[in-house]
């Protein structure tokens, strides 16, 4: 089964980060940090419906500017996501523009923007074009284990991570897609309708094998009736430092991922120099994907000093996840 998005950096492996998820079939996107978009085309940037910051250092926020001015004049919502701190930021970022002629575009452009806290009790505050941007609080809410979206097909996380400043890194886990055997399921003298919506939401929900549903146990329908295919997971991290707790937290958040996308920022006979920075070497992304059991790993953030030996970097991270999987 293809995964439901396809994921691309903007910048490639050098330039500010921003993982752009594109839905195969639907007009939405996520985009993960919001470093420069200026190599977003506008349309692209019209389909994002939210938008994650790991945190707010120029190079993964200054993308903002370009996402308010695209798409003021469509209206609609765009939900953004951060650390402590954020809803500050986005309203200092608002409040550096005159608005006044704002309220004469067409739709009522919004940013509904969540702060999550490390207990993950999130503040909510929505800023309206037609309100000038002032900031409106929103009843507090919650997103237990770092859930920030959790839809029918895949569920978004986060986790806090040490940065010297608190960072949030991502994971997207597509949930498992249940295919039916109509041929089967005539066999067993039932129809294809709407009550395999039914089934298929009991398969999600992992409801316990005996449960009964048109006369079967949920059991004997997945044995006989349908195939179960696991989503993909994908998770994204940076700007954090290597630290034992660092290395458990990014474990968990990308346990199993298809797909790693992690920083890469130093080679390792700079390791000194990456400590002070608070940033990975290839070599300790390298091991941290190993602890993961990543499948793939796609590093990046690299500093500019490997412009045009970044063959080097990628050599290192994967040296270092072979080496340890002996
Ligand atoms: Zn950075
Ligand atoms: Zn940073």
């Amino acid at each position: 089964m293809r995964p439901i998005i396809t994921a691309e950096m903007v910048n490639g492996a050098f330039g500010d980060p921003a993982l752009y998820l594109d839905f195969r079939f639907e007009r939405r996107a996520l985009l993960l940090d919001l470093g420069d978009i200026a190599a977003l085309p506008p349309r692209k940037i019209l389909r994002l419906s939210d938008v994650f910051v790991s945190h707010a250092h120029m190079d993964h926020f200054s993308g903002f500017d370009r996402l308010v001015r695209v798409s003021l004049g469509r209206g609609g919502e765009v939900r953004l996501y951060g650390p402590p701190g954020f809803i500050d930021r986005v309203e200092h970022k608002l409040a550096a523009y005159t608005w006044n002629l704002v309220e004469r575009y067409p739709g009522d452009f919004t940013l509904l923007v969540r702060e999550l806290a490390p207990d993950w009790t999130v503040r909510v505050a929505r800023f309206r074009s037609r309100g000038a941007f002032a900031r409106e609080a929103l009843p507090e809410g919650r997103s237990p284990e770092g859930v920030l979206l959790d839809e029918g097909q895949f569920r978004l996380r986060a986790a806090f991570l040490d940065h010297g400043i608190p960072c949030l890194g991502f994971a997207f886990e597509e949930k498992a897609h249940v295919n039916v055997w109509k041929n089967r399921l005539s066999e067993m003298g039932l129809p294809v309708g709407p009550w395999l919506n039914e089934l298929k939401r009991a398969v999600a929900e992992d409801l316990p094998d005996a449960t009964l549903i048109r006369g079967w146990t949920l059991g004997e329908l997945k044995a006989r009736a349908l195939q179960i295919v696991p989503g993909q997971k994908l998770a994204y991290v940076t700007d954090v430092v290597y630290s034992a707790q660092n290395e458990a937290r990014i474990a968990r958040l990308a346990a199993d991922a298809d797909l790693l996308f992690i920083e890469s920022v130093f080679l390792s006979s700079e390791a000194e120099h990456a400590a002070r920075k608070l940033h990975l070497t290839a070599a300790q992304a390298g091991r941290i994907a190993r602890t993961a059991r990543a499948r793939a790993v796609i590093p990046f953030h690299f500093s500019p000093r490997y412009l045009g030996r970044e063959a080097e970097l990628r050599a290192e991270l994967e040296r270092t996840r072979a080496a340890l999987s002996t």
